[in-house]
This record gives C-alpha cells, structure tokens and sequence, in this order.
C-alpha cells in the first residue's frame, strides 16, 4: 500500500476518461476526484455508465483515453490485480463450495501470504463485519445480509486503499437492506477505506454517502453533497431524478431586488427567489418539493394571490398527509404536509378549494432552456 499520500490528496482522479463499446460512447470525458476515506456514491439511470466506470478504476475494462490515478500512480496501463482496488458486486460472488473462513483467505492464498498470516487476518476481516463465530459455515447456510457481509470481508481483508461496491445491496429485501446501508456506513467509518458505491436507488445514495456523483449517459450532470443535490439539483434532469419534485412554468415580469423577482408562475403573478441573470419575458422552471409546500383552505368564492387550486386527492401517510393539487391550468401539483405542533389537525376534504404558498426562498430557479 502506498502511504505517501496526505488524506488531501485525492486518492483517487480520472482525467478525461472515455470508453466506448462496439463504436457506441459510453463514458465521456469524465473527470473525477475522489477523496481519501470518503463514501462516494455513483448514482444514475440504468444504463448511464456507472458499472462501466467502477471496472476502468478496477481495471476490468481497458480505456479509450483518459488517465486513472490510483494513490498517486498513474495505473491506466497497471493490471487489476496490481491496483490498490478491490470490487464487491451485486451477486457477492461467493464460492459456495468453500467455508466463509476459506472464502475470505482467497485472496491472501492467491497472493501467496504465509499460511502463519492468514488465519489472523481472516479472523480480523470477519471480526470487522461481526461474523467470526460464521467461519466454518458454508454461504448458503447465512442469510442475504450475512453473505453481503462476507463479501465485504473478502474485499477488505488485503486492506485495499479502496473499495468498489457495485449495486451490492440490491439483491436484499427491503428490510434487511436498511439494516445494511447503515451497517455498510458505520464499517466504513470504522475502516476509513474510501468506499466508491454504485447505485440506481437515489434514497439510498442519499443516506449513505458523503458525496453523489449523478451521472446521465456517461457524463456527470451534479457532484455535491447529499443535501446539496436534493435541495440544489442543477438541472430539470437531478432534481426529477432525486425524489419528487412539482416543476412550475414562469415568465419573468421584473426584478424586484437582487434575491427576489415577480413573475408569471402557472399563469398567477407570484414572487421568487431568484439570483439568476434573467431579462424581462425569459422563461423559467420553479421546482418545489411536495414538503416545501404549504396549503391554505380558502372558500370557494374566495381569490388569493398567487396559486390556487383544489384537493384532487388526499392520502394519510402516518407522518404526513399527502395530497394532489390541481391548479387552475390543469397541472397537478402534489404536496406532502407534516403532522406536528403547530398544526396537529391537518386535513383537507376532497375538491377544497386551497391557495398554495412556500417556504420562502426554498424554491430552486432554474433557467428553461432544456428540454423537459
Ligand atoms: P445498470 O444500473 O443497469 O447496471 P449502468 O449505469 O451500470 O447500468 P453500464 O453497465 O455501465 O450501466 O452500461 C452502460 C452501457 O454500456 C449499457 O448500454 C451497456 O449495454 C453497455 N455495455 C457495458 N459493458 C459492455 C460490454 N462489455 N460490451 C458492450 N456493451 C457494454
């Protein structure tokens, strides 16, 4: 392992990296920065090129062009097993003739460490995913959640600088997948091994990792933090992607000051939160998230300023009523209302007549100039 890199330098970076199969580009000039000791998530759409990333950085598959820096050395040209990178896939690849014990000296066996290393160093690996007392049993005698964690002994038992974890929870069920998300966060914590995860499963990029990489046909269209591309997305594409989100039509009317202008948003003058450089008439999408969203009860008669609308739907939630709104051009708009202190009764009837308000300045402004 090479230990003469600080922990600010990234420990991994892909410059300009590009790779097609059979003359169709799959990845595209990515470049990336991953950090020592950070949880990372690749997130996107099947079939946007985050399998085809993680096998460039493990050195399953051969780039085009670009560079891969693997603790500062150049390994573009450096084969798999040379890389200080090991991979957990989705199916765990067990052998399922072989005991766990067996299963995770593997690795150390085909390295040829001295047998006197081995037993301490597999007992140490199952030690940290709490399955020492599982050594002689065979991986069809564990549950999903225990070969899982087998795997990942497996991977981490030569102490890699990194670790590849592609789709790995998806094979479980819900329950026990929750279970290891956070069982999966805590070990990596604990082993400060930088964890690069891939996952088609926002809610699950979410919780887990210091970092989001989205990407969208082998291009990445956000790197932030969590929060940031849930409460930020940069484009239509991040903010869908991410959970739900009501998208608004506008048209800019005139700045008021420098955080706020006054336009058209679903045919109802409103004012919003916008520093973008917009002129007069420019057309806008205002993104609000259903919990960003407040909902008065007007009467039927009554006129609001800004949105209105009525309760088309209405759906008890346990933590939350949610309910659909339609609004006077015909879009619906869903919105999800905490039950809490302030407002412990929260309930609408059907086709209540409602008028529509946010959080002041959590809408997210975005320039239209995309396809939707
Ligand atoms: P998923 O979430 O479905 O696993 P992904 O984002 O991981 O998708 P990749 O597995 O990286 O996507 O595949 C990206 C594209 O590259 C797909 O269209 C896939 O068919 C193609 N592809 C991947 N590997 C090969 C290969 N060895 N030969 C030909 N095409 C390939």
């Amino acid at each position: 392992m090479n230990t003469n890199i600080t922990s600010k330098e990234p420990v991994i970076q892909l410059k300009g990296l590009s790779k097609s199969f059979d003359g169709k580009q799959i990845i595209t000039g990515l470049d990336l920065n991953v950090n020592d000791g950070e949880f990372l998530t690749i997130l996107g759409p099947s079939g946007c090129g985050k399998t085809t990333v993680l096998r460039l950085i493990a050195g399953f598959e051969d780039a085009d062009q670009g560079q891969i820096i693997i603790a500062g050395q150049d390994v573009t040209a450096v084969h798999a097993e040379q890389r200080h990178v090991n991979t957990v896939f989705q199916s765990y690849a067990l052998f399922p003739h072989m005991t766990v014990f067996e299963n995770v000296a593997f690795g150390l066996r085909m390295q040829k460490v001295p047998e006197k290393e081995i037993k301490p160093r597999v007992m140490e690996a199952l030690q940290m995913v709490q399955l020492e007392q599982f050594a002689p049993r065979q991986p069809h005698q564990l549950s999903g959640g225990q070969q899982q964690r087998v795997a990942i002994a497996r991977a981490v038992v030569n102490k890699p600088k990194v670790l590849l974890l592609d789709e790995s929870l998806s094979a479980l069920d819900y329950k026990l997948r929750k279970q290891m998300q956070l069982e999966l966060k805590q070990l990596q914590r604990r082993l400060g091994i930088t964890f690069i995860f891939v996952t088609h499963d926002q809610e699950e990029a979410l919780s887990m990792s210091d970092r989001i990489i989205v990407m969208r046909d082998g291009r990445i269209e956000q790197d932030g933090t969590p929060r940031e591309i849930y409460e930020e997305p940069s484009n239509l594409f991040v903010a869908r992607f991410i959970g739900e989100i009501n998208v608004f039509d506008a048209t800019v009317i005139e700045r008021i000051d420098e955080k706020r202008i006054k336009a058209i948003v679903e045919g109802r003058e409103a004012v919003i939160h916008c520093d973008l450089d917009v002129q007069q008439h420019a057309p806008l999408k205002v993104l609000l998230r259903p919990e960003d969203i407040r909902l008065k009860e007007i009467n039927e008669n009554e006129e609001s300023w800004g949105l209105m609308g009525h309760v088309r739907e209405r759906t008890y939630k346990g933590m939350t009523l949610d309910s659909v709104v339609e609004i006077e051009t015909g879009k619906s708009v869903m919105v999800s209302e905490f039950f809490n202190e302030d407002d412990p009764d929260v309930d609408h009837s059907l086709d209540q007549k409602v008028a529509i308000t946010w959080v002041e300045s959590w809408e997210v402004v975005l320039a239209d100039d995309e396809e939707a």
